[in-house]
């Protein structure tokens, strides 16, 4: 390689390949061949080059993958590859994970590499970071008397001024001033200035000393003995659970983790959901350490998020923080994974290259030989599983570090109570004394918009959105429907379009009728409302957050925006509107997830000085779930759903994959995707595969966007035969003539059904 300190492998002269098979990005699932160019690149062709070919009519940027003397195809109707844009090949981690992600989800090897580089990457940007030009005084140029400049006045006026700035001025400094870069170049040629690369990320470790720009805080007992047993082993895979209440101190035990492993020269890698890398997290982390802390998440731009792939592709900065695509990142010197909010549904990616970043992060740090820790106060039942199994080592962390437990769930019973913005009067009257204490009150209510939908008390007409099986929602600010599954979006209408009454009404509460009711009701204290609608500025959040800190007693109204990760030490009352959405969901994980919610809004209560209470609201107060929720917390829910999984056969005790199917026409759809089961469930006769084919079914919401879904359901407690299943129905469905019309996609390990 290259970058070997100038030492080329002997392929450089050795001669060139007659073949350069590459990764394309396309739909396709094979490989392409093409001949070199003349020139090869600096070190010789290797894998893991990227290559700019002609494909069709177009131009791509390609990855070698392999290089050969023979091809399927004749050697003179082979096209040659344009250029080279890699002198050495990309990472080797990176390829590693590529071909992983490829092959576990089934996804064409092209699109996949495509899709874990970053933009310019992709584009056939160099992988050289992006270098910051500066210019220095040379010690010839500080002796000479600029006044020999002098049939060059604008030069002598430039090297007076490079001389104020004894540690050099970067190129757009000098410009600034309107002077020219052929006046630089002068001033170079006459060896008075030169010329300086630095590249814009450029920083380390600290040469010597502490790591720490401020102390560790003193681990509780519990928190040591979690550290002390990650710590154990260091240098070899070594996944763990560390399975602590919310407040209970995983984040301080994740920085003494990536403290200890940084001083051994590694670099450290923690995922976090996207709601959670806010600023304060990251600032919680760059005030910690005194080396860089990258952050990758959707906000950066193309550059910035070149600049940190090459700072840690190359060593240079040691702790990565990022939300699920940050997997991708190659890592020099790998130390450690973190996953932090292991069961948070941001993980999985549920269009195009669908994986799940904890599920990589498992496999990467198995292919690394590195500790692995999924840290969560509500761990997902499959983590849960591997822990009971042994396959995971379990770390609990079961007291806070600020005095209060976290509060139990109090069920309120909605049943024949009046409802003021979903609010029962008990419920309002508990809010009410909170606010009179001084303290903050949180209002959690998993809907945004002023209410589900828009009625008529004449007819009973619903506001049902054309294109999809859903109604539409009515928001207040601006006034319109709008579906949330298509965005569709109409003007409120002044009659019913079904009778013409005006008796129109909104039915339920979302967040902007809950933040009216309240703003009435306690006119003197402000409502923060929190939601998709209400922080679409980049820093609303934020700004609204940092308010709320300061304490003073106020409203926040949210949806899970509100739910996750955030410290809000002044609210001591958690009220959740409705717990009931997920409790009669056809989605067998459904339960879970809105099990794992209630138990995150509620851990938002009594962070500090005070304890906290939790009110739920909810139409079921003796549903058996979730009374065990509320009496016995999370992990005793957890164990009885694990019980019930393993009798009904689901995930973690089998595996699932889902094929989706859809089409703007209902028999097409059919048609194809009972042509798909036929053809599977024949194959897996012949082969004697212990996998079930189930369906096809109609999607949970058969029409989206006036096309028709269907899907077909794999199982099988067998992943490796499970796989071969997949394998075999993406070559049914690419060798389908009727399936290159439809839209089709194939789920591994789906979240939801
Ligand atoms: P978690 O990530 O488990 O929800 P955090 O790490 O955010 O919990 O910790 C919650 C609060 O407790 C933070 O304000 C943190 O500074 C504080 N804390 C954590 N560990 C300790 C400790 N050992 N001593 C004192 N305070 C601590
Ligand atoms: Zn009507
Ligand atoms: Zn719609």
């Amino acid at each position: 390689r290259a970058d070997a300190g100038g030492q080329l492998p002997d392929s450089s002269r050795s001669p060139p390949p007659r073949v350069l098979r590459v990764a394309v990005p396309t739909p396709l699932r094979r490989l392409f061949d093409y001949r070199p160019c003349r020139e090869a690149p600096p070190g010789g062709w290797q894998p893991g080059i990227r290559v700019r070919v002609p494909f069709g009519r177009r131009q791509m940027v390609a990855i070698v993958m392999e290089c050969r003397d023979d091809s399927d195809l004749a050697l003179a109707d082979l096209k040659p590859v344009d250029a080279w844009l890699d002198a050495a090949p990309l990472p080797e981690d990176w390829f590693w994970l590529c071909r992983f992600t490829a092959r576990y989800y089934q996804h064409p090897l092209g699109d996949t590499l495509h899709q874990a580089l970053p933009v310019l990457l992709r584009q056939g940007r160099s992988l050289a970071g992006r270098i910051r030009e500066q210019w220095l005084v040379t010690p010839s140029g500080q002796a000479v008397d600029a006044a020999r400049l002098k049939r060059a006045p604008r030069q002598a006026e430039l090297l007076t001024m490079l001389r104020q700035h004894p540690h050099g001025l970067p190129t757009q400094a000098v410009l600034a001033q309107s002077f020219t870069r052929e006046q630089l170049q002068s001033l170079v040629g006459k060896g008075l200035v030169e010329r300086q690369e630095a590249p814009l990320t450029a920083a380390g470790l600290p040469a010597s000393g502490n790591l720490l720009a401020e102390p560790a805080l003193p681990l509780n007992r519990e928190q040591a003995a979690a550290l002390a047993a990650i710590h154990e082993r260091l240098d070899a895979f070594h996944p763990c659970l560390l399975h602590g209440v919310t407040g209970s101190g995983k984040t301080e035990v994740y920085l003494q983790l990536i403290e200890a492993v940084v001083d051994r020269g590694r670099q450290a890698l923690l995922l976090v959901p996207e709601i959670g890398l806010t600023p304060q997290t990251l600032a919680r982390f760059r005030q910690r350490f005194r080396v860089p802390v990258v952050a990758l998440h959707s906000g950066l731009t193309d550059n910035e998020r070149l600049d940190a792939w090459e700072a840690v592709a190359s060593g240079r900065a040691p702790i990565v923080i990022g939300t699920r695509s940050a997997i991708f990142t190659p890592l020099a010197r790998p130390g450690v994974i973190i996953v932090d909010e292991e069961h948070d549904g941001s993980f999985k990616q549920h269009e195009g290259l669908r994986y799940h970043a904890r599920d990589l992060a498992v496999a990467r740090a198995h292919h690394h030989g590195i500790p692995l820790v999924l840290g969560s106060a509500t761990p997902s039942l499959e983590s849960l599983h591997h822990a009971s199994r042994g396959d995971y080592r379990h770390l609990r962390l079961t007291r806070r570090a600020s005095r209060h437990a976290p509060a139990r769930l109090e069920l309120v019973d909605l049943r024949g109570r009046p409802r003021q913005g979903g609010l029962i009067p008990p419920v309002i009257e508990a809010i009410r004394e909170t606010l009179d204490a001084g303290h903050q009150v949180l209002v959690f209510i998993n809907r945004r918009g002023f209410a589900p939908t828009l009625a008529c008390h004449a007819c009973g007409w619903l506001a049902d959105c054309d294109h999809c099986d859903a109604r539409m929602t009515l928001h207040r600010q601006p006034p319109m429907l709008a579906c949330h599954h298509c965005d569709k979006r109409r003007p409120v209408p002044d009659a019913c379009p079904a009778c013409g009454s005006a008796d129109l009404r909104p039915l339920g509460s979302g967040t902007e009728r809950t933040e009216e009711t309240l703003a009435a009701l306690f006119p003197q204290v402000p409502v923060h409302r929190i939601d998709r609608d209400s922080t679409r500025r980049r820093d609303a959040f934020e700004t609204v957050l940092n308010d709320v800190r300061r304490g003073g007693p106020c409203l926040l109204v949210g949806t899970q925006m509100l739910a996750k990760g955030h410290h809000l030490p002044h609210v001591t009352l958690v009220v959740v509107v409705n717990a009931d959405s997920g409790l009669y969901a056809s989605d067998f994980r459904a339960l879970e997830h809105s099990a794992q919610l209630l138990v995150q809004v509620a851990g938002r209560a009594g962070r500090s000085s005070h304890p906290g209470r939790v009110l739920v609201q909810t139409l079921h107060d003796d549903d058996p779930h979730l009374r065990l929720l509320a009496q016995q917390g999370y992990d005793a829910l957890a164990e009885h759903l694990l019980a019930e999984r393993r009798a009904a056969g689901l995930p973690p005790f089998r595996f699932l994959a889902l094929l989706r199917l859809e089409s703007p026409r209902e028999e097409a759809a059919l048609a194809l995707a009972a042509g798909a089961a036929s053809a599977l469930r024949e194959w897996l006769k012949e082969r004697e595969l212990r996998v079930d084919c189930l369906g096809p079914v109609p999607a949970p919401m058969e029409r989206r966007q006036n096309r028709y879904h269907l899907q077909l359901m794999l199982a099988s407690d067998r992943r490796s035969q499970l796989h071969e299943a997949c394998s075999r129905l993406t070559t049914w469905m690419e060798a389908t003539p009727g399936a290159r019309r439809a839209r089709w996609s194939l789920d591994i390990d789906p979240q939801t059904l």
